[in-house]
């Protein structure tokens, strides 16, 4: 538009009834949102732009769509934008996804983050797990030094799922049997010194020796001194792999003890586990299947790892530390 034309149309704006100037002030605002949102995404991939199907990084502009730039592969002819391939693509409603990114940074549940975005909740039901894919991955390489392992229980739900195999249980529900039975889901959580956190949703009932061999030796350096409470599985995968191992025995009221390299506990695991069970509590119950998810949400935002919608929107397409 010439800039005659448009103060001709700013010059109707006096004309504008309250009800259009609300209307024109939510379109304007829409198309601000989208615009800002674009250029967050476009901003963070534009370094390591290549083509999705074949990785080519010859590319040429090819026009824009939905307010992203398009671009096209010279080597296989495919064309995209910053978005295809992740999570996020094909995703509606770009304007709204920086608010729902703070909605995610103040853990805020489905219904209440739908009503402050004014969307359905299936919306937000379903924004929560794109958002989250990619974020839950943004995990330490490996952990140094004492790393303290202990595992935590959730019983497990199928939430959602067509098939329960098992009559109903109510909201949150009691396990039928006492102690950590199949009914469990086993959380193995892993922490090191500098905060560094790994976990590991391992299987229904207490954790294996199996399970430990398979999730543990590539995250753990080999500097490690691994500090576990009694549990024999431990000691056996300490064994097998030929780990610096120590244990506190929780049953005989030892919490601390003393270690060449230092004090020896698993208090900074068992805080982790007491935050995240805390936190959860507010979902009311959460899918087993959805338990990862749920995980990394805790880790980003622990001591305000991700602190800012940006932040996240950048996490949510798979680019970390930008
Ligand atoms: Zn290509």
């Amino acid at each position: 538009m010439d800039a005659c034309t448009f103060n001709a149309f700013l010059n109707q704006i006096a004309d504008f009834s309250s009800v259009q100037c609300a209307r024109m002030l939510s379109v304007l605002t829409s198309r601000v949102a989208n615009a800002r949102i674009a250029d967050i995404l476009q901003a963070a991939v534009a370094a390591k732009l290549s083509c999705p199907r074949c990785e080519g990084k010859d590319l040429y502009r090819h026009g824009e769509a939905n307010g992203l730039q398009r671009f096209r592969c010279r080597a296989c002819g495919r064309t995209f934008n910053c978005l295809t391939g992740t999570p996020l693509a094909r995703l509606r409603l770009k304007d709204k996804w920086l608010d729902y990114a703070q909605c995610i940074l103040e853990s805020h549940a489905v219904r209440k983050a739908a009503r402050l975005l004014d969307v359905d909740k299936n919306t937000t039901m379903r924004w929560r797990h794109r958002f989250l894919a990619n974020t839950k991955a943004d995990r330490p390489v490996s952990l140094h030094g004492i790393v303290e392992a202990d595992e935590t229980f959730l019983l497990e739900s199928k939430k959602g799922s067509r098939k329960l195999g098992r009559p109903a249980r109510k909201r949150g529900g009691k396990a039928a049997k006492r102690g950590i039975s199949r009914e469990q889901v086993c959380i193995l959580v892993t922490r090191d010194r500098t905060g560094g956190t790994c976990d590991f949703v391992t299987g229904n009932g207490p954790v294996t020796t199996a399970q430990l061999l398979k999730h543990l030796p590539p995250i753990l350096a080999s500097d490690t001194l691994l500090v576990t409470d009694a549990n024999a599985a431990y000691r056996a995968f300490a064994k097998k792999t030929g780990m610096a191992h120590a244990f506190v025995n929780l049953h005989a009221g030892i919490r601390v003890a003393e270690h060449a390299r230092g004090a020896i506990h698993v208090q900074n695991v068992n805080s982790y586990h007491s935050r995240f069970h805390a936190w959860l509590r507010h979902f009311r119950g959460v899918a087993t299947r959805y338990l990862p998810n749920y995980l990394g949400w805790r880790w980003a935002i622990d001591q305000q790892r991700i602190h800012s919608s940006e932040t996240l929107l950048r996490a949510a397409i798979g680019v970390f530390h930008s």
